[in-house]
């Protein structure tokens, strides 16, 4: 999808979904990094992250058009565009838009663990952060903990 693609499908979703023209300029954008779009409250135009089209797919982007399509028109009507408003809310019901970009960055490393086993039944228990050992007992048996140390 070039940008021509992008601008025709953003005039497409405006006028199916809000019976409204958009007017304004729809770029890709690659300097955006954890969101999906923008809305430039003073040249009206939306910036669109490329990412999401590669990584989660046309009906996500779709989904982000909506969502700043919604801003682009309750703003221009002088109506309530920011996300707390009512305006805004239920416009992005009616069309379906997302209220939430899916996460864009690459899944992170997972967390080590620390490791606790139980000194009397000996089950394993792992928790993201230190415990004090001497003020949880085992779920089980009601045991002491001992702490085995972190995963690599
Ligand atoms: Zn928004
Ligand atoms: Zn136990």
């Amino acid at each position: 999808m070039n940008q021509k693609d992008l601008q025709q499908l953003v005039e497409d979703t405006s006028l199916t979904y809000f019976n409204k023209p958009f007017r304004h300029q729809a770029t890709f954008n690659t300097r955006l990094k954890t969101t999906g779009g923008r809305y430039h409250l003073g040249s009206h135009d939306l910036d669109f992250n490329p990412k999401v089209l590669e990584k989660l797919g046309l009906e996500t982007l779709i989904g982000i058009i909506k969502h700043e399509l919604c801003h682009y028109h309750l703003h221009l009507e002088g109506k309530g565009s920011q996300h707390r408003d009512r305006d805004f809310k239920n416009l992005l019901k009616e069309v379906g838009g997302l209220r939430f970009v899916p996460a864009l960055t690459e899944q992170k490393k997972a967390v080590s663990l620390w490791k606790y086993k139980c000194r009397k039944c000996g089950s394993v228990a792992q928790r993201q952060r230190r415990f004090n050992t001497s003020k949880y007992v085992c779920a089980k048996c009601k045991g002491k903990f001992e702490l085995l140390g972190r995963e690599a």
